[in-house]
């Protein structure tokens, strides 16, 4: 049954960021929180020589609303491959990574989707990054959706992927 993918909310949350909110098409929220924000944000490629960096979602389905969160991500390891227009991520470090926060959450936590860096101000998936996203999407997971993030230069976009369509989020105003 997917009830079990819904947590109870944790104390001292607090949705009042709101560039950090996304509407789903259901009306429903995605949540990013500043501290995994903040952990994308560091890899902004700004420099003409930073590589494309990347990770995984790590968060929770709110039982009270259905609403999102993100409430970590991983960043890069060593074995991903990193070049200035492309991020190859590999499951080692990031699997455990998860592992770990999952045991510390006594299993409250699921993988929401992906993060990547791209070198330019306004991100556009590419081709790769379209193909990359449908080949997860029909793995299946718990939540029956995924959220992708993509930072570029000087913005940060989300596109939520279901089985049969991906589409851009639109920050909620
Ligand atoms: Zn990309």
């Amino acid at each position: 049954m997917n009830i079990a993918l819904f947590v109870q909310k944790k104390e001292g949350i607090c949705i009042n960021n709101q560039k950090e909110l996304f509407i789903l098409p259901n009306n429903r929220i995605l949540y990013i929180r500043p501290e995994a924000i903040e952990k994308i944000n560091h890899y902004r490629q700004i420099r003409w020589t930073d590589t494309e960096a990347g990770g995984i979602l790590i968060g929770r389905v709110l039982m009270e609303d259905g609403n999102y969160i993100v409430d970590d991500v991983t960043e890069p390891m060593p074995t991903d491959k990193r070049s200035r227009t492309r991020f190859s991520r590999k499951q080692e470090g990031h699997q455990e990574y998860f592992n770990d926060v999952w045991k510390r959450e006594n299993g409250r936590c699921f993988y929401l989707g992906e993060w990547h860096t791209h070198p330019e101000s306004v991100p556009v998936p590419s081709s790769i990054d379209r193909k990359d996203w449908s080949r997860l999407l029909n793995l299946g997971y718990e939540t029956g959706c995924l959220f992708f993030i993509i930072l570029g230069i000087d913005e940060l976009k989300v596109w939520y992927g279901t089985e049969d369509k991906i589409i851009e989020l639109k920050r909620r105003n």
